[in-house]
């Protein structure tokens, strides 16, 4: 396996999710997000990957899942979402690098990535490794920031804004954090194993002025009509996708599931404190229950 990786955005340290979600006024993102995962997402399955899980926002909305993985490269995040949800059978708590997904081919029956693409500066090579952690068929909801948003054409249309909307290559408008056409998404879910099965877009008025001006509970609702047209036409700041991994590929052993991010052998062994891999010989720390696969 190369040693060559994009950059990471980490949330080390972050107070995020108090400071953004709770305290940030983003109550109607939140609650459009959860209208679309609740018409995306299916019911029920076994085996959820949660990548870029934060603190656990969303998690409790994948109740009809046997289990759930919550993968961030933030350790911190992941123990604030521990301290939530709790330790059971039920979560399993991972810090790894997207670019290299610590688990065997084929392992997971659905996987959902939300406002996390934003940070990749290689978004094709996190959507492949995320297929390849995939059984086929598995269904896999994506949510990405769109370049493509109407305030975007019209700040670039008023000569506010020097890049175009409606190129094909990302802008980066903050280091490691990216707005993408839905043209290239769709182009890298088609490349990467995807077949695309609905868009849903989401906070069709995230404006201050609406915000102030109606009521929380109108504003989700008109929002969650409007997703609906998101298969016509995507111009909000951000998309939600639901795709199917496409194609024959392999279905995990019973009982495989980490496999070593640095050489690849699936057969980790695990002690009290590590999972030790007899292939390369790195051992994998266990901090406050949470596997750490980030060391180099
Ligand atoms: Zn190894």
């Amino acid at each position: 396996m190369t040693a060559e990786r994009p950059p990471v955005c980490s949330y080390e340290g972050s107070d995020y999710q108090a400071s953004f979600w709770e305290q940030g006024g983003r109550g109607y993102e939140d609650a459009v997000e959860a209208v679309a995962l609740r018409r995306l997402l299916p019911r029920s399955g076994r085996l959820l990957l949660e990548l870029g899980a934060g603190a656990g926002r969303n998690t409790p909305r994948y109740a009809g899942y046997e289990r759930v993985v919550l993968l961030d490269y933030s350790l911190t995040q992941l123990q604030q979402a521990a301290q939530r949800l709790g330790h059971s059978p039920r979560y399993v708590y991972v810090a790894a690098d997207i670019y290299r997904l610590p688990f065997v081919a084929g392992r997971f029956d659905a996987a959902t990535m939300i406002r996390t693409l934003h940070h990749m500066a290689d978004a094709p090579l996190a959507l492949r490794q995320v297929r390849r952690t995939l059984q086929p068929g598995a269904a896999f909801i994506l949510e990405y920031a769109s370049k493509h948003n109407l305030k975007a054409i019209l700040r670039y249309w008023l000569r506010r804004q020097v890049w175009s909307p409606f190129s094909l290559e990302p802008v980066e408008f903050t280091p490691l954090n990216f707005d993408f056409h839905p043209r290239a998404v769709r182009q890298w879910l088609a490349e990467c194993g995807f077949e695309r099965q609905r868009q849903l877009t989401i906070s069709h008025f995230r404006l201050g002025l609406f915000k102030r001006l109606l009521p929380l509970r109108l504003l989700v609702w008109l929002d969650s009509l409007a997703q609906l047209t998101g298969d016509w036409w995507q111009l909000t700041p951000s998309v939600f996708t639901l795709s199917r991994a496409a194609g024959e590929t392999p279905v995990a052993a019973p009982g495989a599931f980490f496999q070593c991010p640095a050489c690849g052998y699936a057969n980790l062994e695990e002690q009290t404190d590590a999972l030790y891999c007899p292939g390369c010989g790195r051992s994998w720390p266990i901090v406050d229950g949470i596997y750490d696969f980030r060391a180099a």
